[in-house]
């Protein structure tokens, strides 16, 4: 399964949950299926997707959102693998990572990763993550139904091909509109709390 086709999928499946999708050739083939206020790409920001979901999952408690969606890449989240310790240690119970493992950078060349020896959900499930794995689309569909519904942290390990779609336009929107669109669609869902 190739990575576009993965995500064709999760587009399909997500459309009223708020997804935060790690950067460059992810955000790209995402926004080129469906381009979305509750979509927030994180240009630029490697390794950050499962610290900015943990956040916003944290702050959904108590909100009809039933999940926070995170799409992340292996390399990504080889930059920045303390948010499986740090998941399952605070434990959010609507923080949910869709992992699309192709054991290398895309987005540079495709120099491999440490992903094609270190089992990524397995690190997940011992830091307390409920998981699952899928390598084609029924797989993907049935376990991504699974893990939307169980208490978090869940984290659905996708097995993909390695290369990038073809003819992919670049991602030019302003960041700030992202942010803003996005804020504004999430702040719409979250419980209202009084600041004094
Ligand atoms: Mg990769």
């Amino acid at each position: 399964m190739r990575r576009i086709e993965a995500l064709e999928h999760l587009v399909a499946l997500t459309e009223h949950d708020p997804l935060v999708v790690t950067c460059a050739a992810t955000s790209r083939e995402l926004a080129s299926i469906a381009d979305r206020d509750n979509h927030l790409y994180l240009l630029d920001s490697m390794g950050l997707v499962g610290s900015v979901a943990t956040g916003l999952a944290i702050a959904a408690e108590g909100s009809d959102v039933r999940k926070v969606i995170g799409i992340e890449g292996d390399g990504s989240l080889l930059m920045n693998p303390n948010v499986l310790p740090t998941g399952g240690f605070l434990a959010p119970s609507r923080l949910f990572i869709v992992l699309l493992d192709n054991r290398v950078y895309g987005s540079t060349a495709g120099l491999p990763t440490y992903a094609d020896r270190i089992d990524l959900g397995a690190l997940a499930a011992a830091s307390g993550w409920t998981t699952g794995t899928a390598d084609d689309p029924a797989s993907l569909r049935s376990e991504f139904a699974r893990l939307v519904e169980a208490p978090g942290p869940t984290l659905l390990h996708v097995r993909i091909e390695a290369g990038n779609a073809a003819d992919i336009a670049k991602l030019l929107i302003d960041p700030v509109s992202i942010t803003l669109r996005f804020t504004a669609w999430m702040t719409a869902r979250l419980p209202q709390r009084v600041v004094s």
